[in-house]
């Protein structure tokens, strides 16, 4: 669905599905120059990745593989509380793996820094973050992302993936409500 199928929800398109598309092939670029001559497995944060990695991972022009995980962050609600458990890990074995892990955003980065961690310690060969959206005001931990998409505004966005009580992931474009 797109803006007009939600009228009146969105008070503000941030980025059209055409944007969002025409950075992630700028974006793919970049990694494949980086890991020219690497294997690369890019890693889903189920479930707001699931369009950032299917766009991202056809923007490519070479051959990688695709692995998920799902994480719950406990604590209440919204608030991320950087205690982190697995629903669902990688059924690969990653120990000398060059691992590239896609998410759709970082907000306070307790998750990702966690999960970063986490991969590391598989003894993988590199671990490296991208993620399509960044809140810079919001971060609570030095984190290393590698690639970003935007960095945006601390507000609350939906759409491409992004949900608001488990809605609006469908959605072609980015915004706020
Ligand atoms: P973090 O650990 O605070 O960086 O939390 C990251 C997760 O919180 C993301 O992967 C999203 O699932 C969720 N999240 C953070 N900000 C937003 C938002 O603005 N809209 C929807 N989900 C969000
Ligand atoms: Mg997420």
């Amino acid at each position: 669905m797109d803006a007009a199928d939600v009228d009146g929800d969105l008070v503000n398109i941030l980025f059209t599905e055409k944007e969002i598309l025409a950075r992630l092939e700028e974006m793919a670029r970049e990694i494949e120059k980086d890991y020219e001559g690497h294997d690369l497995l890019i890693v889903g944060v189920l479930r707001g990745a699931v369009m950032v990695m299917a766009d991202l991972a056809r923007a490519f022009d070479r051959h990688l593989e695709m692995d998920w995980m799902a994480v719950s962050s406990y604590g209440s609600g919204t608030k991320s509380s950087g205690v982190v458990r697995i629903l669902k890990d990688l059924d690969t074995d990653i120990s000398g793996r060059h691992v590239l892990i896609v998410d759709e955003i970082i907000d306070t980065g307790l998750t990702l820094s966690w999960l970063t961690a986490n991969l590391a310690s598989r003894n993988a060969a590199s671990v490296e973050i991208c993620t399509l959206l960044r809140k810079p005001e919001a971060v609570r931990v030095a984190l290393d992302v590698k690639y970003v998409g935007w960095d945006i505004p601390n507000e609350f966005v939906v759409g491409y993936g992004l949900d608001y009580d488990e809605r609006y992931r469908n959605l072609r474009d980015v915004g706020t409500l």
